[in-house]
């Protein structure tokens, strides 16, 4: 597919810091960012931080936060429309010369008032115009003490329509479209207005967001016509639903993005994920970022909303985790083992990770997992140790004890030897002797192949653990 238009492509994610940067969020910057990539074009960051009563810098940086764990480089920006005021000034200036704006002292108690009229007639409620400058029209006198708004100079008549990338063609009636405020009375321009502009000066060939902005789409393309700036290309994303086709909130989990990082699922498998939903290349389900990138093609954006799975993400997330490396994943896993309050000195933990690698679907599972290998004491349950630990299996394990001492090597393979030798020579079932073991040893009933789990322990844990069992048993 070649880019439909000439410019060299220029995209751009545009949050509002209100709060963490969430699934939907993320999945627009993601497509956004891969346009970009798939086009050798740009990728810009822009930080919708107008609302002064709800933007923090908290929410800013738990946005880059995310951004970067995500890995989606922003190639220009993070550029803050708090500090571009004086550019949305100077264009309003230029739209009140040119007679594209124009200055309204209607105070809101009037603005509120015709709305109401228009209500009880049954028409849209808006704006009526009263200080809509046309050919041969007197304007009301300037009223005292009162700060006038601007407006956009809205067409009345005609349609507004574009081709979205996703939805297709979209039409309104400028009819039905006020004359826009673009500065309020202390000045302070307004969000689309902002949102012009800067896709404006930034010179965007490609806005790709939530369909929740449709409805701002002819404004903006009207304001962008007024200044004779080139349209850029809309594609509006269908927002993400809960499993219950409910939209996408709290009540499914965690929405936030970084809760996901903390959650111990991979970057890699979030962005196969989030780009799977709404978004196919035939029936392919796993691919890595830079297959993601060459085979982005928005017209396979779907159309309707994409149900969010969380049993999906973790088979994901689960595959991907078996394309690391051991030692890779001993490095992510091992500060989060450390937080449980295990420690990672003293044991192999690429081959504990290629161990219980098989069994783990997050990085969390593994940490879990591993916390087996890296406990200083295991867990004391003394329900299971009286259950488990009769005066026959500790006879065994006295006895295993010993023949373990003597083994020339410490493997696997010798331990599964050992336990089979053991099996035989006492005529009982695998069970009889690894239940115990695991007990005595580990404090768990259930743990993986016990013969690697010894291994993995190291001769020194494993006897010292048995000798400790068999001492405490000879005081009871
Ligand atoms: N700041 C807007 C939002 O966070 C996005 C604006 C846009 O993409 O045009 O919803």
């Amino acid at each position: 597919m070649t880019a439909p238009q000439t410019r060299p492509v220029r995209t751009r994610f545009a949050p509002s810091p209100t709060g963490f940067l969430h699934l939907g969020g993320a999945r627009t910057a993601l497509f956004s960012w891969a346009y970009a990539r798939h086009f050798n074009g740009c990728f810009v960051l822009r930080i919708e931080d107008t609302d002064v009563a709800r933007s923090t810098p908290e929410a800013v940086q738990a946005i880059l936060d995310a951004m970067q764990w995500l890995e989606l480089q922003a190639d220009e920006g993070p550029f803050y429309q708090m500090q571009r005021m004086g550019r949305y000034r100077e264009v309003i200036g230029q739209m009140l010369d040119q007679g594209t704006a124009y200055h309204c002292w209607s105070t809101p108690a009037e603005v509120e008032a015709m709305r109401t009229r228009a209500r009880a007639l049954g028409t849209k409620p808006r704006y009526d115009g009263t200080w809509r400058p046309e050919p041969g029209k007197t304007l009301p006198p300037i009223p005292a003490g009162v700060q006038p708004v601007v407006r956009f100079r809205s067409p009345l008549e005609g349609v507004t329509a574009w081709d979205d990338l996703v939805k297709g063609p979209i039409r309104f009636d400028n009819a039905e479209l006020d004359d826009l405020v673009i500065a309020r009375a202390d000045g302070t321009p307004t969000y689309n207005f902002c949102v012009v502009v800067d896709d404006w000066d930034m010179e965007i060939t490609h806005v790709i967001r939530g369909d929740d902005h449709v409805n701002n789409t002819p404004r903006q393309i009207n304001i962008l016509r007024a200044l004779g700036a080139e349209l850029p290309i809309y594609g509006h994303v269908p927002m993400i639903l809960g499993p219950d086709g409910e939209k996408l909130s709290k009540r499914h989990g965690a929405v936030s993005v970084m809760e996901y990082e903390r959650m111990g699922y991979l970057p890699e498998a979030m962005v196969n994920y989030l780009a799977r939903l709404g978004w196919s290349h035939g029936d392919d389900e796993l691919f890595t970022r830079e297959q993601f990138v060459a085979w982005f093609d928005p017209r396979n954006l779907s159309r309707s909303p994409a149900q969010w799975d969380p049993r999906k993400l973790n088979w994901v997330n689960a595959h991907t985790l078996r394309t690391l490396r051991p030692e890779d994943l001993a490095r992510q896993v091992a500060p989060r083992i450390e937080r449980l309050g295990g420690t990672c000195g003293q044991v192999d933990l690429p081959a504990i990770m290629a161990l219980l690698c098989d069994r783990a679907e997050t990085l969390e599972d593994l940490a879990q997992a591993a916390l087996l290998f890296c406990e200083i004491e295991p867990p004391v349950d003394s329900a299971l140790r009286s259950e488990v630990l009769d005066a026959q299996a500790l006879e065994r394990l006295e006895a295993f004890r010993e023949q373990a001492s003597a083994l020339p090597e410490w493997t696997s393979a010798a331990l599964d030897a050992l336990i089979k030798a053991c099996l035989k020579q006492w005529g009982i079932k695998m069970p009889q002797l690894a239940i115990p073991l695991r007990v005595a040893i580990t404090g768990r009933r259930q743990t993986p192949a016990i013969g690697a789990v010894l291994a993995l322990l190291g001769r020194d844990t494993v006897l010292q653990r048995l000798s400790a069992q068999r001492d405490q048993n000879g005081r009871r």
